[in-house]
């Protein structure tokens, strides 16, 4: 975002009232002069936050929480000042100096064609006639109206080229339809393609609620139904992380605030059901397992996160690493299991079943209990030294697993797994710390071997000034990986100019080398289909979370990767030329020297 001038700042300000503003937050009386709401900063019972229209500000007399409009929604919110300024702005209509930025002028341009698209879907399946097995799809599934309103649901029809078709009459751009993965050049010329057919269109919007992606279900008797994935997602862009969003979020944020925490679902009609029902504190991930991404998000909201765990597909992958999140963060996480096998939508709209569900939130068990419980199913209650010993393992492993945690927090996590396992297992404290200390132990030697390995594999940089720059060389190799996972979307740019051979460090190029081969399979290049193909590589995969966290923090990454991309240029140069020099120093006639030369000065090879 560019740099906002003070003028700005105040224009912003004063076309946002505060009472006007906190109002569409809570209910707001006047008293007098001022107007006064119960205070959403602490557990008020009266109204004991005051607003002053003639100060633009707000007080609250029992928490002391007050200041301007801004700080209202940073903090109601809970976001950074960028984005109170955004959001302000938007509401007023106001552009921020977009044109500033080329970056921040593509984002509002996907937003404008993203909000286009979801109102023509909508349209088409409210009204349309192609759309009446959409409907009927959605009213078996016991979805109302409002729901389907509420969550800007829509429908893309058979035809190969009907949004095209509707595009070209309303002059939308076909480029930016194509960027965002909703349409997609035919071969030759000849044209464009919906990429999108027969399928229920689920917006997927962003925390603030905007629409920056979309997922497709195909209708269950369509004759594409056989031939495509049953969900299909739109492009990676720069508005749409698939690995990052967490739908329904914009929703249940609030709702999940009041309750203390916040459930995690698996599908988006279970989302929608939940909502209809008066359960808002509900989201899912976008069909990938529970992320440290997803995790650091959701704490913001709820302090306890509980996953609600599906007996039959695959949900034991989505345990296990709820379990490793668990032990490395500090964070409360719950997984809650429903009833007789069922999803939550099947549940819900059961009679009785909205009792069932909440309870189910409510008593649901923390992981590490969760996991003990499943491990002690699987050896039947099988008491013998053997199968303690693989109880003890499996949890241990994680935590042997997990990254190390120096902080207080971490320890006592640590402390309290460990005191927990020896009590539930009937077995000595120091015993288990023994074996963690081991299994720790093992995990190094086996680390050190391999890189040992992978060290004598290796032939050794040549003895030249690049070597000298090695290090340097590394930086700028992990933080290519940094900016590639957290921006999936770069992939293609470094796909396109940085062979994977140039890296030097063996466990960054295997990572590059995974999301290259996803990125030519036509798959989105994130973290979570990474960490799949590194099953092999645990030690990998763990620091592919760590290098996204990094890169998260980075800003302006598409520019950031410009400068890499540069720099790899640079150093392959560099020792394409000091390959000539050590050539021209062996050289034992003059005339190779004098061609290596002029090689040299010619600047290539
Ligand atoms: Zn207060």
């Amino acid at each position: 975002m560019p740099p906002v001038s003070v003028e700005l700042k105040k224009q912003i300000k004063a076309a946002n009232d505060i009472v006007d503003v906190v109002a569409t937050y809570l209910p707001v009386s006047a008293a007098g002069k001022v107007f006064k709401a119960v205070c959403p900063f602490h557990n008020d019972h009266r109204p004991s936050l005051q607003l002053d229209r003639h100060f633009q500000n707000f007080r609250c007399w029992a928490c002391e929480a007050k200041g301007d409009v801004f700080d209202f929604v940073m903090r109601f919110d809970k976001v950074e000042f960028p984005e109170a300024l955004r959001m302000l702005a938007d509401r007023a209509g106001i552009a921020l100096d977009a044109t500033a930025n080329p970056q921040d002028e593509l984002k509002s341009r996907l937003l404008r064609v993203m909000k286009w698209a979801e109102t023509t879907y909508q349209q088409c399946l409210l009204e349309e006639p192609v759309a009446a097995t959409a409907r009927t799809y959605l009213g078996d599934r016991k979805l109302s109206g409002t729901s389907v309103r509420q969550f800007g649901l829509g429908f893309a029809p058979l035809p190969g080229d009907w949004l095209v078709k509707v595009a070209a009459e309303q002059r939308i751009p076909f480029e930016l339809l194509a960027e965002v993965g909703l349409i997609a050049p035919r071969d030759e010329d000849r044209g464009y393609f919906d990429r999108f057919r027969d399928r229920v269109m689920f917006p997927i919007r962003d925390v603030r609620g905007q629409t920056v992606g979309f997922g497709g279900r195909i209708l269950p008797d369509s004759p594409y139904a056989a031939r495509g994935p049953k969900y299909y997602n739109s492009a990676e862009t720069p508005l749409f992380h698939k690995s990052e969003l967490i739908y329904g979020l914009d929703l249940a944020r609030h709702p999940a605030s009041a309750a203390g925490h916040i459930a995690v679902v698996e599908g988006y009609t279970d989302v929608m059901m939940a909502h209809q029902c008066g359960v808002a504190n509900v989201v899912a991930t976008m069909g990938t397992a529970l992320t440290l991404t997803h995790v650091t998000q959701l704490r913001r909201y709820a302090p306890r996160v509980v996953l609600v765990y599906d007996a039959d597909a695959g949900g034991m992958n989505g345990v296990d690493r709820a379990l490793e999140l668990f032990v490395s963060q500090d964070v409360e996480l719950a997984v809650a299991t429903l009833p007789d096998g069922l999803d939550p939508c099947d549940l819900l709209i059961r009679p009785g079943g909205v009792d069932v569900f909440t309870a189910a939130l409510r008593t649901a068990q923390d992981a590490l209990e969760f996991k003990l419980n499943l491990l002690w199913e699987k050896e039947s209650g099988n008491s013998s030294v053997e199968s303690m010993r693989r109880i003890v393992d499996a949890i241990l492993g994680v935590m042997a697993l997990a990254p190390p945690v120096p902080s207080q927090a971490g320890q006592m996590r640590q402390e309290l797994i460990v005191t927990r396992v020896a009590h539930r297992l009937g077995l000595r404290q120091e015993r288990v710390w023994a074996r963690l200390a081991e299994l720790k132990a093992e995990r190094r030697s086996k680390e050190q071997q391999r890189m040992t390995e992978e060290r004598r594999a290796e032939p050794r940089p040549p003895a030249t000034p690049a070597s000298r720059s090695a290090s340097g060389q590394q930086v700028i190799e992990r933080q290519l990986l940094e900016l590639l996972l957290a921006e999936p979307a770069l992939v293609p740019d470094a796909y396109a100019t940085v062979p994977p051979e140039t890296l030097t460090h063996t466990g960054l190029r295997r990572m590059l080398d995974e999301l290259y081969a996803l990125h030519a399979a036509g798959e989105s290049p994130d973290l979570d289909a990474l960490r799949v193909r590194l099953i092999d590589r645990p030690d990998l995969a763990e620091s592919a979370l760590r290098l996204q966290e990094v890169g998260r923090s980075m800003t302006e990454r598409p520019a950031w990767l410009g400068r890499i991309i540069d720099a790899f240029a640079r150093m392959v140069e560099e020792a394409a030329k000091s390959d000539v020099k050590r050539e021209m120093a062996s050289a034992t006639d003059d005339d190779t020297a004098l061609a290596l030369l002029k090689r040299l000065q010619g600047g290539g090879k």
